[in-house]
């Protein structure tokens, strides 16, 4: 599961992320450019909002059933959710969308 451990999607021999925010600008096995063009993880920034749907439908769908006895716990329940989650839907978002660009768009 290279999407999972963030590799390479081109040689998936070498880490995407060289620390948890830090994003190398290429690969150091294969030295591709993660970033091809100005403004390529634009496209992320939706699929982190199709990534986030997961926390909050869990987190709401988890105070539903514990019967969450106001709107205002279930808010709080969800907002803590988006803000525990968002270091890793970034992450997630971004190698996602360089696994779908290195699909459509495979490199030599
Ligand atoms: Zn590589």
């Amino acid at each position: 599961m290279m999407f999972l451990r963030g590799l390479c999607p081109h040689c998936g021999r070498a880490k995407i992320f060289h620390s948890f925010w830090g994003m190398n600008e290429q690969c150091p096995q294969c030295a591709i450019r993660f970033a091809r063009e100005e403004g390529f993880f634009a496209m992320s920034i939706f699929l982190g909002y199709l990534l986030m749907a997961l926390p909050i439908g869990l987190v709401a769908l988890l105070a539903y059933l514990l019967n969450a006895p106001t709107v205002w716990h279930y808010f709080a329940a969800v907002s803590t959710a988006v803000v525990l989650s968002a270091p890793w839907v970034f992450r997630y978002a971004r190698i996602w969308w360089l696994y779908i660009d290195e699909w459509l768009d495979p490199r030599r």
